[in-house]
């Protein structure tokens, strides 16, 4: 008998997997918390998205015509001046701006129409292990349904709420949100150049791309803090910010002013475990990167091709097939890291503004080891392990901070305080990761060294 899979989440992510475990020979079962009638940001599809759609023989439901063709980014960052990217170069033709939940719901069709149960306005009220694999509880359109499943998918994107059910922890890597408006034009023949516009300004950035229907999407992205700090409403802040812009201004004024914006979260973050014992993270639900890559969707169809081998690998007794993908999409991680602070650091203009400060410092890996590994370390009674949490997460260390600040509690050298973390912590760690986190300690004064009691 086949084994069954749940997905939980029909966004890309979710979706791609259930197609490639259908064509694998598993059932599915999808289930989708909306209707997809809400209102879904992401729009830009990069040219190299096309192959995994082909793969995923999915291609034609990118050409019915609901999509507006994109010829490059055009982006004001490290300058004044517009740089082009055209895609006239790209080997894969032009990008796609999606209309948005239209895209994920015909994807959902496409689901339905090869063979997988397709659950709409549903979400799973319990998870309950059990020795064939799970027992869900539903809720929504199908409130008390019971589902025996083998293995989960946790396809929810960034909010992650099947490992968060699974009380499994989430690291973000920063506080980014964005500020979300959809103009209307302000007349029928409005058309602007058909490319997304990047702007960098003092406290984030800007993106602006245009749909098939006219309609203007214009994103202000910053930091969480530094929006909850200002007195103004979101829609107001929104407004705000366009003023000092040279390029996003002109480009919205054939538009009608916003009259109401979202706010999305858009943080990059990763969950601290991407398997478990029967489950397995996908898409933004795993790792979710900064919208500045525009490779969210992208990442989503191809983690789903990638988390069905797996699967399958899985359940042909491969034992370290999920272990395997586990290290790679952590690897993956890791790689967009380091291109993110890239792209980031090519901005200079603002050297006093937090928001470019937080994205200039080196990353862990970039910082060079000095700790004395004899030297003798302890934590004051004062410092919490909350403002070593604080600290150690805008260093984006993910190293628990309960554990570090109560074996560094009675004073010991270095070396016997990292060995003893390593051992001790739930979550695996390299020494160099370790190592860095009590050296940033101690120059910050979280930490001490013996000599300075
Ligand atoms: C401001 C902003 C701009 C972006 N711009 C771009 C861009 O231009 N290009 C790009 O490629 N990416 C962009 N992204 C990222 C992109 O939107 C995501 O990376 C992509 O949608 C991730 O796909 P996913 O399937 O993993 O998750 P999602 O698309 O988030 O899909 C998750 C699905 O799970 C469902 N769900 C949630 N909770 C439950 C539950 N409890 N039960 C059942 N179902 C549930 C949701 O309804 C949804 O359908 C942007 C993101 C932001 C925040």
């Amino acid at each position: 008998m086949a084994s069954h899979i749940t997905v939980v989440g029909g966004g890309p992510a979710g979706i791609a997997t259930t197609l490639a475990l259908i064509d694998k020979g598993f059932v599915v079962t999808l289930i989708e918390r909306s209707d997809y009638h809400d209102t879904r940001v992401g729009e830009h599809l990069l040219p190299g998205a096309l192959p995994y759609l082909e793969q995923l023989g999915l291609r034609t439901t990118v050409q019915n015509g609901e999509h507006r063709p994109c010829q490059g980014v055009r982006s004001a960052w490290g300058d004044s001046a517009l740089y082009d990217n055209a895609y006239i170069f790209n080997s894969y033709g032009n990008g796609l701006n999606l209309s948005r939940p239209s895209f994920d719901k015909r994807l959902a069709e496409q689901a339905k129409q090869r063979g997988a149960t397709v659950l709409i306005g549903t979400s799973v009220r319990s998870f309950t292990q059990n020795k064939d694999g799970w027992l869900l509880k539903l809720s929504g359109d199908q409130n008390n349904l019971t589902l025996q499943t083998h293995f989960i998918i946790e396809a929810t994107g960034r909010k992650a709420a099947v490992a968060r059910a699974l009380k499994q922890e989430r690291i973000a890597y920063d506080k980014l949100v964005g500020i979300v408006g959809f103009l209307p034009p302000l007349s029928s023949n409005t058309s602007v150049d058909d490319s997304i516009l990047l702007e960098a300004c003092e406290d984030g950035w800007w993106y602006s791309a245009q749909l098939f229907d006219g309609t203007m999407v214009a994103a202000y992205m910053t930091d969480a803090d530094l929006l909850s700090k200002s007195s103004d409403k979101p829609l107001d802040f929104w407004r705000k910010q366009v003023e000092p812009t040279t390029h996003i201004k002109a480009r919205l004024e054939e538009f009608e002013l916003a009259t109401q914006v979202q706010v999305k979260p858009a943080q990059s973050q990763r969950l601290a475990k991407i398997v478990g014992e029967g489950w397995l993270a996908v898409g933004d639900a795993a790792i979710s990167f900064d919208p500045l890559s525009s490779g969210g969707i992208t990442k989503g169809l191809s983690g789903g091709l990638r988390a069905a081998e797996a699967i399958f690998s899985h359940f042909n007794g491969e034992a370290d097939a999920l272990s395997l993908y586990e290290t790679e999409i952590k690897q993956a991680f890791e790689d967009y890291l380091s291109t993110r602070a890239n792209y980031y650091r090519m901005e200079a203009r603002w050297p006093a503004s937090p928001f470019w400060q937080r994205r200039h410092q080196p990353l862990p890996s970039e910082i060079p080891v000095m700790l004395d590994p004899m030297s003798v370390v302890f934590a004051p009674k004062t410092v919490q392990p909350k403002q070593v949490g604080l600290f150690l997460q805008d260093k984006m260390l993910e190293i628990d901070s309960d554990l570090i600040t109560q074996l560094a509690r009675q004073s010991k050298p270095a070396h016997q305080l990292v060995s003893q973390f390593k051992t001790e912590s739930e979550h695996q760690h390299d020494d160099q990761e370790i190592i860095i986190a009590v050296q940033l300690l101690l120059q910050e004064g979280l930490f001490m060294n013996e000599g300075a009691k």
